[in-house]
């Protein structure tokens, strides 16, 4: 009782902060009551039957503290170090963690039953010939009957479930972990890939099904094994600018990987939470798809941009990008009416949020109108740049969504795109053949001029050239972002 109270409250403090996280605001203490809720969880574990009231409760005590205290200390150190740009792949590998633990939980699970299975056959031997008498008989009946219960065809079908999602989940994760760390090409498609990954899929099905009724070690490894591979040959052949649906649907996947594991050890708090994490993940899944203009199944089987690797692709246009210095600029923007600053990764690796804010506040101080524009996909990360603008101080009322800004991009004299790239490709309008084609843009093109801030010629995440920056409009602005935004602050200040 005491326990599924305290299960109850994690569950509504998980809930709760994952209400708040909904906006930039609020986020941070969402993800501290999520953070009390986890507390409350792991306390609460010291108190279970299966761990206190065992006769190897103290080797469970320190087995837990051991994996607390690596565990804990490893991402404590790592949260700490870890730079906001490498967030998004150490998200990706914690939600890998997330399904792999699922995956083991349902491993012992899954043996463990195996075990039960076949603990009656040489309980029937040592019985000799008193299994053959009615007593026997019915011994053996009641034991199978608690056989059965304890491993019902629901158990057993959620379990399997969880253990295939759950190793989808953590090896894709690392997959992705590795693609967007930069120690793994970004595309990598063998020959036939999706009938590859079709036979891949049947198999594991298969192994599954031969686990459902035998249970044995052997089918379970395979099941686990195919599984694992199957993660990693349906992430690898995944790049473009597809990343941000895959690891929300593993995101989405490792939740409900928790919840099905949750189900089979009756762990009231696991259904709950992974259910929330499932939910959640669905949804952003579906809202990242809809950004991106493409389906599930599209992202997942057409190698969207498959093509490319970084810097693969040259300038088709045959036009030469445009320098610009901070004077001209300022002096553009000074007397602009309307200036559309149009953030992306960049931004955030320059760490320019700050004098992007303090260069927007001396423009509106001279009365110009400036807008933030934020394409969903821009940086790393699902609300990666509201996050900087917000760390900023950048007032939530001058901050547009993509639909919203789009159309104004007409009405401005200066779109100012600092650090973005693939968010600002018109390719993704213009040329069918090109990797990124259907992926809606920010209309930047539609302002009387573009400047754009980067250090060089680097490509973005997705790795195609972006024929913007050989425009007649285009003007560029070469240097880190935040050394630019200081040059135009000052080049501003100056007049
Ligand atoms: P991009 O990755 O397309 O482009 C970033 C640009 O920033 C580069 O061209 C680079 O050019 C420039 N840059 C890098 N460092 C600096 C610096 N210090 N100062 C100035 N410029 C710099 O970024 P976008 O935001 O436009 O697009 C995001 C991409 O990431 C999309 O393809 C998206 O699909 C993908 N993605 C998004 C995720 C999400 O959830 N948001 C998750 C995973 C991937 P240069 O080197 O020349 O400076």
């Amino acid at each position: 009782m005491f326990i599924n109270i305290c299960y109850f409250l994690t569950a509504i403090l998980f809930i709760l902060g994952l209400k708040k996280m909904s906006s930039p605001t609020t986020a941070a203490g969402g993800i501290r009551w999520a953070g009390y809720g986890m507390i409350l969880a792991t306390i609460v574990t010291f108190f279970h039957g299966h761990i206190s009231g065992h006769e190897s409760a103290v080797t469970n005590y320190i087995l837990i503290f051991l994996a607390l205290g690596i565990g804990g200390g490893l991402s404590w150190y790592s949260g700490k170090k870890v730079k906001t740009t490498d967030l998004p792949q150490m998200i990706a590998l914690y939600n890998g963690m997330g399904g792999g633990a699922a995956a083991a939980i349902a491993a012992v699970e899954l043996l463990k039953m195996g075990t039960i299975k076949d603990s009656l056959k040489p309980a029937k031997e040592a019985m000799g010939e008193i299994a053959k008498t009615d007593i026997g008989k019915q011994l053996i009946e009641q034991s199978q009957a608690a056989i059965d219960h304890a491993i019902s065809g629901e158990h057993l079908t959620l379990g399997l479930l969880g253990a295939f999602i759950g190793t989808i989940a953590f090896s894709g994760s690392i997959i992705a972990w590795a693609k967007l760390d930069g120690r793994m090409k970004k595309t990598f498609e063998i020959p036939k890939q999706n009938l590859f990954n079709l036979g891949l899929f049947i198999a594991t099905i298969l192994f599954g099904i031969l686990s459902f009724y035998t249970l044995s070690p052997i089918a379970l490894f395979f099941f686990f094994g195919l599984a694992l591979v199957f993660g990693v040959t349906v992430t690898t052949p995944i790049g473009g600018a597809d990343m941000p649906v895959i690891i929300s649907l593993f995101n989405a996947l490792t939740g409900l990987a928790v919840a099905f594991e949750g189900f089979v050890l009756g762990n009231a708090a696991m259904i709950i939470a992974g259910t929330v994490v499932g939910s959640a993940g669905s949804l952003l899944t579906q809202l990242m798809a809809k950004a991106m203009n493409r389906s599930l199944a599209n992202v997942l089987f057409s190698g969207f941009g498959t093509e490319g690797g970084e810097g693969a692709h040259t300038s088709e246009t045959g036009g030469e990008m445009k320098a610009i210095d901070a004077e001209d600029v300022g002096v553009m923007m000074a007397y602009a009416e309307q200036v559309i600053i149009v953030p992306g990764y960049g931004m955030a690796v320059a760490q320019a949020q700050h004098k992007v804010w303090e260069l927007s506040k001396l423009l509106i101080d001279r009365g110009v109108d400036v807008k933030f524009a934020i394409h969903p996909v821009a940086g790393r990360m699902p609300g990666h740049m509201n996050v900087l603008l917000a760390e900023a101080g950048v007032p939530y009322d001058v901050i547009y969504d993509m639909e919203d800004i789009n159309a104004e991009f007409t009405n401005s004299q200066v779109a100012l795109v600092i650090g973005a790239n693939d968010v600002v490709n018109p390719s993704a309008k213009n040329d069918p053949t090109s990797d990124i084609y259907g992926m809606p843009i920010l209309d930047v093109e539609d302002s009387d001029n573009v400047i754009v801030i980067k250090r060089g010629r680097g490509v973005g995440f997705s790795g195609i050239e972006n024929p913007l920056f050989f425009g007649d409009k285009t003007k560029m602005l070469f240097g880190d972002g935040q050394a630019m935004a200081g040059e135009l602050i000052q080049a501003i200040k100056q007049l």
